[in-house]
């Protein structure tokens, strides 16, 4: 008998976030852990455009990274 588990599925949401309009670039962040309207990137500090994006559901992480 197998009783090894499967992946426990991921809750994928589609989230709002920032990609950097830079095509050399795949920097984004999601637009919940950005403070200003319209951010700029944070890896080669181009303007950074919304987009939605499926992404894993994070949980409680979010005030974590805001306090750090
Ligand atoms: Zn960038």
């Amino acid at each position: 008998m197998y009783s090894r588990k499967t992946f426990e599925e991921i809750e994928q949401r589609e989230t709002e976030v920032w990609a950097c309009t830079n095509q050399d670039c795949n920097g984004w962040m999601r637009q919940d852990f950005s403070f200003v309207d319209t951010p700029a990137c944070p890896l080669c500090h181009n303007s950074m455009e919304k987009e939605a994006r499926m992404l894993p559901v994070v949980e409680n992480l979010t005030h974590r990274m805001v306090s750090t």
